[in-house]
Order: C-alpha cells, then sequence, then structure tokens
C-alpha cells in the first residue's frame, strides 16, 4: 500500500462518512454530461464527477506516463485498461495528489468548473466494451444449493466442482449498464404435464455476482499464472446475471446454460481497482482438495467485500433487502479463475468480463438467487408490505450494492440496478 492509502487523507472535496466515493477508492467510469457533450472517462470523489479528459488537455498527465496517449479522451476505459497496472497506479496517484485538501492547484484554478460534474447532472455509460463474457459458478454454497435442489443431498456437488472454476462462455452483446430496464424474455419451456410449450418466463430471477474485467490479456497459446493474473486484472464491478430458471432448465442439458442467461446481464458503472481494494484484502475459503499445481496460490486471495440485495415491486415505496453475503465466501479466487481460463491457451482480451458466478453465503439469507431464497419456488419471501415472491413479478427492481468498510472510511462500488418491464407475450 501507498500514500493513496492513508485513512487520515480527506480531499477539497466534500465526502460524507457513509459515501461509497472517498478519496481513497478513486474509480474508473465513463459519463457524458446531461447539458450534451462527448463522452469522457471519469473518476468521482463524493457525488462529483471529475472529466479526465479535461484534465489531461490542461496538462495535468504531462510528465507522466499518460502524456499523449489520449485515453481519457474515449468512449470506454479500453484503451486506458490496456495500458496495464503501472499507468494506472501512476493515474491513481496524480489524482489522490490534486484532489487532496493542501493542494490548491486545481481547488482554486478557474477550470475547476469544467472539471467537475454534481452526479445529477450526468449520464453514466456502459464503462467497457465488453468482447468476450465468460461466467464462472464459483461459490461452493450456491452450486451445492442448485446441486441439492435438482439432483438430491447426495450428488449436490458435480464431480468436477472441487477440482476446477467451472464456467461457460456468455454473451457480451447484451450486457448493459445499470438503470436500463429488463424486458421479461419468451421462450419454450415444459409444462406441468411435461409437454414443450412457447410462452413468457414466469420464473425470472437474478443472480448477485460480481465481475473482473481483464487489462492486458495474453497472446493466443500463451498462459496467465496465478502469479501473474492480478497484473491482467483492471478492476471489480457489480454484476447482476438475469435468468429465466424455466427457459433454462429444459434447455441446459447437455451443453450449458443458452437463452435462459443471454437476455441481459447488468453491470454497475464504475469499475473499482484492485488498487483500491487492496486495503480489504483476505483470505478466501480453505480448498480442500489441494487444486493441481496450476491452480496454487499462496496468501490472500480475496477481498472483504459486503454485497446487499434489494427488491422494489410496483405497489411499494420500500425497498426490501433480501440478501446479504460477502465476497469472501467465494471458493475459486479471480487469479485461479484468470489462470484457468487461460492454461489452454485461449487468449483473453483487454475489456473481456470474467464473472464470479452467483455469490451465496453459508445462511439462507445470505443466498444471492431467488432461486435459492425461494427454495426452487417452494418458500415464498415475504415482503414489508405483505407481498410476497418466489420470482420476480413485471415491474420489481432489483438493486444490488456492494462496500468494503474500514474504521476510517469505505470503498463501495455504488450499485447495480434494473427494473423488470412486461414481455411482449
Ligand atoms: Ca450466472
Amino acid at each position: 500500500m501507498d500514500e493513496t492509502h492513508n485513512p487520515d487523507l480527506k480531499s477539497w472535496i466534500e465526502v460524507n462518512s457513509d459515501s461509497h466515493f472517498p478519496i481513497q477508492n478513486l474509480p474508473f467510469g465513463v459519463f457524458r454530461p446531461i447539458s450534451g457533450g462527448d463522452l469522457h472517462v471519469c473518476t468521482i470523489i463524493g457525488d462529483f464527477v471529475i472529466d479526465l479528459s479535461i484534465l489531461d488537455s490542461n496538462g495535468f498527465f504531462s510528465n507522466s506516463n499518460l502524456q499523449d496517449t489520449l485515453v481519457f479522451d474515449e468512449p470506454t476505459l479500453n484503451a486506458f485498461m490496456s495500458l496495464g497496472r503501472a499507468s494506472w497506479k501512476e493515474t491513481r496517484l496524480i489524482l489522490s495528489n490534486l484532489f487532496s485538501e493542501d493542494n490548491s492547484e486545481l481547488r482554486d484554478s478557474k477550470i475547476r468548473g469544467d472539471v467537475l460534474f454534481h452526479i445529477s447532472d450526468v449520464e453514466m455509460v456502459l464503462p467497457v466494451d465488453v468482447g468476450d463474457y465468460t461466467d464462472f459458478y464459483s461459490s461452493k454454497e450456491h452450486a451445492t444449493n442448485v446441486g441439492k435442489m435438482f439432483r438430491g443431498e447426495e450428488n449436490a456437488l458435480m464431480p468436477n466442482w472441487l477440482h476446477l472454476p467451472v464456467a461457460y462462455h456468455g454473451r457480451s452483446s447484451s450486457i448493459v449498464v445499470s438503470g436500463t430496464d429488463i424486458k421479461r424474455p419468451s421462450g419454450q419451456m415444459l409444462t406441468k404435464d411435461s409437454t414443450p410449450s412457447f410462452g413468457s418466463s414466469n420464473r425470472l430471477d437474478f443472480e448477485l455476482e460480481m465481475g473482473a474485467l481483464v487489462g492486458p490479456g495474453n497472446t493466443l497459446g500463451n498462459t496467465i499464472s496465478t502469479q501473474e493474473a492480478e497484473n491482467h486484472i483492471f478492476g471489480l464491478v457489480l454484476v447482476n446475471d438475469w435468468s429465466a430458471r424455466d427457459i433454462q432448465k429444459w434447455e441446459y442439458q447437455p451443453l450449458g446454460p443458452f437463452l435462459g442467461k443471454s437476455f441481459a446481464t447488468s453491470i454497475s458503472p464504475w469499475v473499482i481497482t484492485l488498487e483500491a481494494l487492496e486495503p480489504f484484502r483476505c483470505s478466501g475459503p480453505k480448498q480442500d482438495p489441494k487444486p493441481l499445481p496450476y491452480l496454487n496460490t499462496s496468501g490472500k486471495n480475496s477481498y472483504d467485500i459486503n454485497l446487499e440485495v434489494s427488491l422494489q415491486t410496483a405497489n411499494s415505496d420500500n425497498t426490501d433487502v433480501i440478501c446479504n453475503t460477502n465476497f469472501k465466501h467465494l471458493y475459486w479466487s479471480m487469479t485461479q479463475q484468470l489462470a484457468h481460463h487461460t492454461v489452454n491457451g485461449c487468449n483473453l482480451r483487454t475489456g473481456d468480463l470474467l464473472a464470479s458466478g452467483t455469490i451465496s453465503g453459508p445462511s439462507s439469507d445470505s443466498y444471492g438467487s431467488l432461486l435459492e431464497l425461494s427454495w426452487n419456488g417452494t418458500k415464498p419471501i415475504n415482503l414489508s408490505n405483505n407481498e410476497k415472491r418466489t420470482f420476480l413479478d413485471d415491474y420489481d427492481s432489483i438493486s444490488i450494492t456492494g462496500w468494503c468498510q474500514n474504521d476510517s472510511y469505505r470503498v463501495g462500488f455504488g450499485a447495480v440496478s434494473g427494473q423488470i418491464t412486461p414481455s411482449d407475450e
């Protein structure tokens, strides 16, 4: 850790104690002013979005490796992400110095108003051009719960699960930014009398996940080891991997999920860097049996990130928290996922998204999907306005948030939200 993690560091921009964005966070995103203008790369402190492109054109990144790269004058983070960890760290250090409370260079400058935008005056867009999207299945609790429901207690975990991070290739074209409406999908499913039928999904669900975004990739035929993996991860976002359980159940054998998943995946607009998460590093679950050598890791490979899911129905002014869990419950770490993904020589590219899979904790209030919370629809959830839910109704909204907390500050992810709209059927 370095001076950017100093718990006593304060910004000249006011930051409430429960803000997700103190000067120690400095996440990256892409925005445009609501009043109009081009998309630019930005960061945020408190409630103020900071235009890095305007900072760059005014010389605040001169004499750094960022000079003349123009990576902030881009509609996505990809160019910046491809530069690698040294450039990400240098940017963080420059921003941390510029916005610390005793630095008057920008604070008292006449261009300050061109650089800072109140969060209510901007539109945040999908921050990354995602080329390939891989969805893992790395929560032992989630895999066990789903296995129990569909295969019984005895065969809950498949024989490969404890030996490799199971995954499938998802669909990147339907990745959307937080706030995008999610239309209820239609598809083929089995009716109660076991005949196939077509209609709108009656078992629409969310999945609480986190995603790692790839910075520099690897060339075809080469691998990334667990030791090198963190240099290839730009940062993390919140992910809601919307799922139609009835479509999924009928289609998934033998090649895995397809249309039950590919209709939409929502991500949060702010990418939180591994650098910002460093103070919250912790150990993941003990792995038994010991993984094969190429999946070996040492030290602390997880992060202590509180995760919360809330649901609001069309008829309610209240939101109900329906899940509390933590990223640290994930059995397979991001570094193991990356090493496994490339061990056959598959090339990852800048902007690829590696989602964790549904993150469920050990207790029944820490399950990361309605499939588990309602135990396959057999135990409806009671909401504070006396409505019940097994799966999502039209106009229900789901919001997922996440944050790390220490004695001095909170490093948060903001939120990923979405509302269900009716199908065409
Ligand atoms: Ca998933």
